[in-house]
C-alpha cells in the first residue's frame, strides 16, 4: 500500500488524510522529522504559510523537508504551494524552493476570497475540475520544467515539476479523488524507481 504523509502542524491536514484513505493509500500525520521516514511522499496542506514556516523551523523540519523533497514527492496545496515555491511575494518570505515557480500570496483579492469555480484541467482525466479557492496565491512565473495541469483565469493553478506537485486551490474539499490519485501515482512511481534492486552475479 502507498504510504503518504500529511504535514500536520497547522491547517487542513485532516481532510487530506481522509481523501488519501478514500483513494486507497495509508495516510500518516507528520509532525517531526522522524515521522517522515515511513512516508513515500508528503502533502503540505493549506492553512497559513507564515505560521507553518515558523512551526517548521521550531520542529527542525524545514531542512528535513528540503532533504525529503530531494528524493521523494511533495504535493503542496495553497499555503503548501507557497512553501514549495522558489520565490514568494506579498509579503516576501522564505520557502523550500523545491519547485521553479514564483508565487504572490493572497493575489486574487476579495474576488476569490473563498470561492468554488470550474477550472480547465487538461492534465486530469475528464479535463476539468471543481476548485475551491481560499485566499489563494497566484503562480506568477512557472519555470520551463514546470508542467501546467490546470488553469484558471489564465494563471496556472495545478502544476507538476518532476516528482513534485502544487495546487493553489483545495482539492481536499470537493470529494473528487482525481488530484490525490495523480499524486499517489507519482509516489508509487517514485518508490518503484528508488527501490534498491538486488544485483545477481
Ligand atoms: N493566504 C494563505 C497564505 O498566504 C494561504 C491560504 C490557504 O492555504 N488557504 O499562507
Amino acid at each position: 500500500m502507498v504510504v503518504a504523509g500529511v504535514l500536520a502542524l497547522q491547517g487542513d491536514f485532516e481532510a487530506h488524510a481522509r481523501i488519501l484513505r478514500r483513494a486507497g493509500a495509508e495516510a500518516i500525520e507528520v509532525r517531526t522529522a522522524a515521522d517522515l521516514d515511513a512516508a513515500g511522499g508528503l502533502i503540505i496542506p493549506g492553512g497559513e504559510s507564515t505560521t507553518m514556516l515558523k512551526l517548521l523551523r521550531e520542529e527542525g523540519l524545514f531542512e528535513a523537508l528540503r532533504e525529503f523533497g530531494g528524493t521523494r514527492p511533495i504535493f503542496g496545496t495553497c499555503a503548501g504551494a507557497i512553501l514549495l515555491a522558489r520565490h514568494v511575494t506579498a509579503p516576501a518570505q522564505e520557502s523550500l524552493g523545491l519547485m521553479d515557480m514564483d508565487v504572490e500570496r493572497n493575489a486574487y483579492g476579495r474576488q476569490l476570497d473563498s470561492r468554488i469555480v470550474t477550472i480547465a484541467a487538461p492534465g486530469l482525466d475528464g479535463g476539468q475540475i471543481e476548485a475551491v479557492f481560499i485566499r489563494a496565491p497566484i503562480i506568477r512565473r512557472a519555470g520551463p520544467e514546470v508542467h501546467v495541469l490546470g488553469r484558471y483565469g489564465g494563471n496556472p493553478v495545478l502544476v507538476e515539476q518532476g516528482r513534485h506537485m502544487a495546487a493553489t486551490f483545495h482539492p481536499e474539499l470537493t470529494g473528487d479523488l482525481r488530484v490525490h490519485r495523480f499524486f499517489l501515482d507519482k509516489v508509487e512511481e517514485n518508490a518503484a524507481q528508488t527501490r534498491p534492486v538486488s544485483v545477481h552475479r
